[in-house]
């Protein structure tokens, strides 16, 4: 059986008990080195072989795992944050697919929740968003034209821009053309739940000169709107003059 894992965020005791679990078991890892702290290699067993996918191809994955998942050995694909997201790991289920090999998914913490942590903070606060846009400037891989930056940020809602952190002059500035104000509250955050995580808060407009002043220009998200202001009302759940089907109002 072959498992994608998603590792977490950084943080090795954040990764799943199910996922941890199938560290122990496992015959053979493969990790993305790029991103995946090696400290979680510290739960496989005596005699796993490990291998490192920065230095690897789609194919030579597939070579890796398959012989070895064939053989009857116990095989993790280990992901960074959730496989989920910019992960890659579809075109491998489909390879997988191909050659009728069965494997499952065990989902982990996103770099996405790890840095909500990280601010302290709630992306969806009543009266201010109700949504959470996940996207990417474009790099090598191209970005479909109807979800440039400009369109979603004229939403005005909570934006969370991964694999962006190396162009932010460009990023402030479409984020404020498509219609942030340039005093809208962002933040940086390197490394989410790692050891030395950092958390730079700043403003759109002031983005690239906070992260040049840091030192940071990748392994950061990008969160941008009014989510990390004061502002915003308090919830319905939680309020006394509010039933819910699980609590009378008592006022
Ligand atoms: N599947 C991963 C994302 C992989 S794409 C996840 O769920 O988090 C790689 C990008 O994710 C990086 O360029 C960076 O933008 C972001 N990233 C991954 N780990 C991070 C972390 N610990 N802190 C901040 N950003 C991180």
């Amino acid at each position: 059986m072959i498992y994608f894992v998603g590792a977490g965020s950084g943080a090795p005791d954040l990764i799943t008990v199910r996922g941890a679990r199938l560290l122990g078991q496992a015959d053979v890892i493969v990790y993305a080195g790029s991103l995946v702290n090696p400290a979680l290699l510290d739960y496989k067993k005596e005699g796993c072989a490990v291998y490192d996918s920065a230095k690897m191809t789609l194919e030579q994955v597939i070579a890796v795992m398959a012989p070895a998942a064939k053989a009857g050995k116990t095989v993790v694909r280990l992901h960074t944050g959730d496989p989920c997201v910019y992960g890659a790991h579809r075109e491998q289920m489909d390879e997988l697919d191909r050659l009728g090999l069965a494997y499952e998914v065990c989902p982990g913490v996103s770099s996405f929740c790890g840095a909500a942590a990280a601010l302290r903070a709630e992306y969806t606060l009543p009266g201010v968003s109700q949504t959470v846009i996940l996207t990417r400037m474009e790099g090598r891989t191209p970005v479909p034209e109807r979800e440039q930056i400009e369109a979603l940020a004229a939403h005005g809602a909570t934006m969370v821009l991964f694999l962006s952190a190396g162009m932010l002059d460009k990023l402030a500035a479409r984020l404020i053309a498509g219609g942030y104000a340039p005093d809208t509250p962002a933040a940086i955050v390197y490394k989410a739940t790692w050891p030395d995580e950092k958390v730079v808060r700043t403003t759109v407009a002031e983005l690239a000169e906070a992260a040049a002043r840091e030192g940071i220009t990748k392994t950061a998200l990008i969160t941008v709107g009014g989510f990390l202001g004061d502002a915003y009302e308090r919830s319905r759940l939680y309020d006394p003059s509010f039933s819910t089907g699980l609590r009378e109002a008592s006022r």
